[in-house]
């Protein structure tokens, strides 16, 4: 059970008000709220050790280092890696994607298939598709039936001997469905392809286990668990990492440069060029000490609640339609009123103080298939309340009342 009135006063801003109303913040699928015990550690950095890492001998850099390099064993431990310099500090999912799809850029030849799923977050298509730009491989889909799932019948279809890459996310982000990893990763590699998984959705939600998955890649963004924004990380099995060349040259990522020849660092500073986001990949460290200390079964628990409790409530609503209905589900709510643009409930919902976030959720060929503009997106933390739903319900029927 989640003590939820103190994990609320944890978190300043959800006592703030918006247009004269309490603040209902439910778009955490966007990034998540930011507790006291986050914050205390980015004024502590700024406020006492602030330095740059790995260089100086003084002692302030040697504080920021060794609380930095903290941080990486705590995010290693998070995600159960084998080793620590298995995890690659990004500036986020995107970057960790970048990184990755560029690396494959010189290890991928012309008629190489990569298979990407029909759920993915734009950071998930676009780098893709440079890549088979670049290489001339093919870019492959999964698609999805009306529930939101992917459907896996075509996914064995779409494997074979030239299937070096295979791209899903965890969870979905506009709709919030589970996608079943474990059998993607596994079919992947009978036919020898590697496999990243898009974890920015999934990691506040559940706590993955790179090793028991036998992932190759896995990323993800701070800012979505209870972190800061640009920070996040990259984990990649050792043999893969050796394998990738660097993504920027720069400081921190040699071992020696003269003009004629420059020989790269070991990991994971091959994959850190210049100086990094040294309080931000801190303050990521705090993130996952703070959600750990709650526990993610907890977690996982509560949100279903929620889940549940919104679905019910809003199904309700005449005219309403919720798209995502994946038997395997997190605490998304995507949906549209009859007749009714998701922005201008979006813009009354705001008036009420309730946060929620309208569109096409950076994953427009979901709305192509279900031929809508956007949804309106509500997303559920562990440190809402079904008394907020509540409050979103009756702000719908507002909207409807008023817009109709
Ligand atoms: C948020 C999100 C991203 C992008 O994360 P950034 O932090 O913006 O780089 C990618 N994929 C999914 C599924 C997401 O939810």
């Amino acid at each position: 059970m989640l003590d939820l009135k103190k994990i609320r006063a944890d978190f300043p801003i959800l006592s703030r008000e918006v247009n004269g109303k309490p603040l209902v913040y439910f778009d955490n699928a966007a990034t998540s709220q930011t507790p006291q015990q986050v914050i205390d550690v980015i004024v502590d950095y700024y406020s006492n050790y602030n330095a740059n890492i790995h260089r100086g001998v003084h002692t302030l850099s040697q504080e920021a280092t060794d609380k930095y390099e903290a941080a990486r064993h705590t995010i290693q431990k998070h995600f159960n890696a084998a080793h620590a310099h298995e995890i690659i500090y990004t500036s986020g999912t995107t970057h960790s994607i970048n990184l990755v799809a560029s690396g494959f850029s010189s290890l991928l030849q012309k008629g190489d298939e990569i298979i990407v799923s029909a759920l993915e977050h734009h950071s998930n298509i676009v780098p893709w598709q440079m890549l088979c730009e670049k290489t001339g491989a093919i870019l492959k889909v999964i698609p999805m039936n009306q529930d939101g799932e992917l459907v896996m019948a075509e996914y064995d279809k779409l494997l074979n001997e030239n299937t070096k890459l295979v791209f899903v996310n965890h969870i979905s982000n506009a709709l919030g469905t589970i996608n079943p990893i474990e059998e993607i990763i596994e079919k992947a590699h009978q036919v020898g392809a590697a496999v990243l998984i898009d974890g920015a959705q999934a990691c506040p939600h559940v706590k993955p286990d790179v090793q028991a998955l036998d992932v190759d890649f896995y990323v993800a963004s701070a800012h979505k668990i209870c972190g800061p924004t640009g920070v996040g990380m990259l984990y990649g099995k050792e043999e893969w990492l050796n394998k990738l060349p660097p993504y920027q040259g720069g400081g921190e990522m040699i071992a020696e440069v003269s003009f004629t020849k420059t020989t790269y660092a070991g990991l994971p500073h091959k994959f850190e060029a210049g100086t990094p986001n040294i309080c931000g990949g801190i303050a990521f460290g705090a993130a996952l000490d703070y959600m750990n200390a709650i526990g993610f079964d907890a977690i996982a628990k509560y949100e279903q609640e929620l889940l549940e409790y919104a679905t019910k409530a809003l199904l309700e609503i005449e005219g309403l339609k919720i798209y995502g209905t994946a038997k395997n589900k997190t605490s998304v709510v995507s949906f549209n009123l009859e007749g009714i643009h998701p922005y201008d409930v979006g813009t009354i919902l705001d008036k009420l103080g309730i946060a929620v976030r309208t569109g096409h959720h950076c994953a427009q060929p979901i709305m192509d298939y279900f031929k809508i503009p956007g949804t309106v997106r509500a997303s559920f933390a562990f440190y809402n309340t079904k008394e907020e739903i509540d409050t979103l319900v009756s702000g719908v029927k507002k909207a409807k009342m008023m817009l109709s």
